[in-house]
């Protein structure tokens, strides 16, 4: 925990490059089964040799003073590669830091090096990495969900006391639940985007994986606010701690008919998970509103629309001119296109393919223009429930972590996964994944989570409602 450890090191119990051989020898143990990281960073004794210097010069200790940081593939490190675990970045070494990089930083944290994830965090289970999958510390015969699967798994298995990742549909939270981690996904333009590789710029957001609400706290106030780099980012606002004016918490009645009785319906041990915390919150004084969200059912079909839609032109960057390898050709096109055949994995292949479609002459008003106004109803939906509660809570995935290769080859079934989680990415609030316990499957015992979501810049809410929840 970020605060103990610093205290430690305020004492002399500890010292940085201690923390740092930790979790190197953390790493050296088990990251040969795990495959969490892509890379560990050595100059990381440099920066913490720097670091107990002016510890024992007296320094007062900053933020993250000496906070051993995993950072997730496609969050840009100067001077390190960086290649949202992509075959066509192979090779590529970021010039500049994203902004959230400089801010931690210039709190003192440490990096430890680069985590892996899904194909430029498409997907959910991080099998979609070019470099082989991240297994569940939990149980290494299942995935550690994702796409942020490598910083969700490094956090849990003690290999990193942080991590960052990304969050596009649930990449944060996902993973952070099936791992037993915190995983926090700011409001929409909290933190600056500027340095994370994107996905999908309406809905891309960085936020902190850890081991307790606390440190995602600390972490989400260090690296958010507005940034010149990042024209969607905005200044720091929101109600400060104690906000809970009510303390009304709404539980959404369409989050369970969606998967009711369907094939791939609410794990009924999932289900007695969340309602352990419904009546755990009603103990603690919490009045439990059912609340409606009616729009929220068409929630994944919009994503799936607007989400290829900005994909594909993102990724029309990567040609094999500006960035990483080039494949030869007999002309410009026959060089992007071998690049791009050669460099982009089935399921990038399949979302660019699709954007395209859906943007295409003839068929944009039928689907992209159609699945903004469907994102613009949720919206209004959650708008509408935040009048009459403080925050809601859903379950943050249908299941516990399922098995390596269950569902790689049904992309359909792996799009369900992120039925709780993509309407909060399309309203554009925040929401947070706080371990509750565990449910016991095969003989393991698999970490679940449940979520809290509240109004834009009401992360302290989240925080609030998501100490109690972890300390339970
Ligand atoms: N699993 C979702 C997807 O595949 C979300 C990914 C993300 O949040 N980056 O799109």
């Amino acid at each position: 925990m970020i605060k103990e450890t610093i205290e430690k090191l305020e004492k002399g119990e500890t010292s940085a490059r201690e923390l740092v051989t930790h979790y190197q020898d953390q790493i050296k143990k088990k990251d040969s089964e795990l495959n969490a990281y892509r890379e560990t960073f050595d100059d990381a004794f440099e920066v913490a040799e720097e670091i107990d210097k002016k510890i024992k010069h007296g320094d007062t200790p900053r933020a993250l003073e000496g906070i051993p940081f995993a950072i997730k593939d496609n969050i840009l490190i100067k001077g390190k590669m960086s290649g949202a675990s992509s075959k066509i970045l192979e090779g590529y070494t970021a010039s500049y830091d994203a902004t959230a990089i400089k801010k931690l930083r210039e709190e003192g944290a440490i990096f430890l090096g680069r985590t892996n994830c899904d194909e430029f965090a498409m997907g959910s289970s991080t099998e979609n990495s070019a470099y082989g999958p991240t297994k569940n510390p939990a149980d290494v015969t299942r995935v550690p969900g994702g796409s942020s699967g490598g910083s969700a798994a490094a956090v849990a298995a003690d290999m990193a006391l942080a991590a960052l990742g990304s969050d596009t549909g649930g990449s944060i939270r996902q993973p952070a639940a099936f791992c037993g981690a915190v995983g926090l996904k700011p409001t929409y333009g909290a933190v600056s985007r500027s340095g994370l590789i994107a996905m999908a710029s309406s809905l891309d957001q960085i936020g902190p994986i850890t081991k307790s609400v606390e440190d995602a706290e600390i972490i989400f106030n260090v690296i958010r606010g507005r940034d010149e780099l990042d024209s969607t980012s905005l200044p720091r606002q929101g109600g400060a701690s104690g906000g809970l004016a009510s303390k009304i918490i709404g539980v959404p009645r369409e989050y369970f008919s969606l998967v009711e009785g369907g094939k791939e319906g609410l794990d009924e041990d999932v289900a007695k998970k969340f309602s352990e915390a419904i009546d755990f919150l009603k103990n603690k004084g919490f009045e439990i509103k059912e609340v409606s969200l009616p729009s929220v059912r068409y929630a994944l079909a919009a994503y799936y629309i607007v989400m290829p839609a900005e994909v594909s032109a993102n990724l029309s960057r990567f040609d094999g001119v500006r960035y990483g390898p080039r494949e030869d050709g007999k002309n410009l096109f026959d060089v992007y296109a071998r690049t791009r055949e050669r460099g982009f994995g089935p399921e990038v292949q399949r979302r660019i393919i699709l954007g395209t479609y859906v943007l295409s002459a003839g068929y944009y008003d039928a689907y992209y223009a159609r699945a903004q106004k469907v994102r613009y109803l949720i919206r209004k939906d959650f708008e509408n429930e935040f009048k009459n509660v403080d925050l809601l809570l859903t379950p943050v995935s249908p299941h516990p972590a399922f098995k390596i290769g269950e569902k790689i080859s049904n992309p359909l079934s792996m799009y369900l996964e992120d039925i709780y989680t993509v309407p909060i990415n399309l309203a554009g609030v925040p929401a947070i994944s706080v371990p509750f316990g565990t449910v016991s499957k095969e003989g393991k015992e698999l970490p679940v989570g449940v979520q809290l979501i509240a109004p834009w810049f009401e992360e302290s809410r989240l925080f609030e409602v998501g100490k109690l929840l972890e300390n339970k």
